[in-house]
């Protein structure tokens, strides 16, 4: 059995086994970058692509009109959308200003890929991403979210749907923005 050592300088049997250890050494002095998930969050990025949110008008109608622009512009197809009609009618509901709502509205995040393509090409701004991130289950079905999901949550002034349009007659006054503020502006329910 030959020797391993054999055909070595003496630098090389007992040097560099030793130089080995210095990447180790440098390394147990230098900042510890590894972060404690989920011990210890880290905020994201302003802009951060996370889960979505339907936004509400400052009344607290609904913002989505069910046009399912979002839908086709998905290239994973992960949204699902069914319009409704709102009604002023004594028997009927209105959900948001304009013809339409967005009745059934639904994210496969099985499927979604946060590129962002579906709020660009949402018209009406109902359709923003929000900064978490959060989003592993164990079970297929709770990562399809529904409209439940994805509402905005009513803020101080805001009024749960269905209700009449209260900032304006028209929904031209609320795609316009002519209408005075209740509660809190239309920005902070989209942030
Ligand atoms: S972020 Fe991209 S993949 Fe996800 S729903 Fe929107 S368009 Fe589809
Ligand atoms: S979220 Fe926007 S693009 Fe999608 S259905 Fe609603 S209004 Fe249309």
């Amino acid at each position: 059995m030959s020797n391993p050592q054999e055909g070595k300088t003496l630098k090389e049997q007992l040097w560099d086994p030793v130089a080995g250890f210095g990447v180790t050494f440098r390394t147990m002095f230098k900042k510890v970058v590894t972060e404690q998930y989920p011990f210890e969050k880290q905020p994201t990025a302003p802009r951060f692509h996370g889960r979505h949110q339907l936004n509400r008008w400052p009344d607290g109608l609904e913002k989505c009109i069910g046009c399912e622009l979002c839908a086709w512009a998905c290239p994973a197809d992960a949204i699902y959308v069914e319009g409704g009609s709102n009604s002023d009618a004594p028997d009927g509901e209105r959900f948001s200003p304009g013809e339409r709502y967005g009745r059934v509205y639904q994210i496969n995040y099985l499927r979604c890929i946060l590129c962002g393509l579906c709020i660009e090409a949402c018209p009406t701004r109902a359709l923003t991403m929000t900064n978490e991130y959060e989003l592993a289950d164990d079970n297929r079905a709770d990562l399809i979210y529904e409209k439940s999901d994805l509402l905005a949550p009513l803020l101080p002034g805001m009024e749960q749907p269905p209700h009449p349009m209260r900032l304006g007659d028209f929904e031209g006054d609320y795609y316009r923005g002519t209408f005075k503020a209740a509660g809190g502006s239309s920005e902070e329910a989209t942030s």
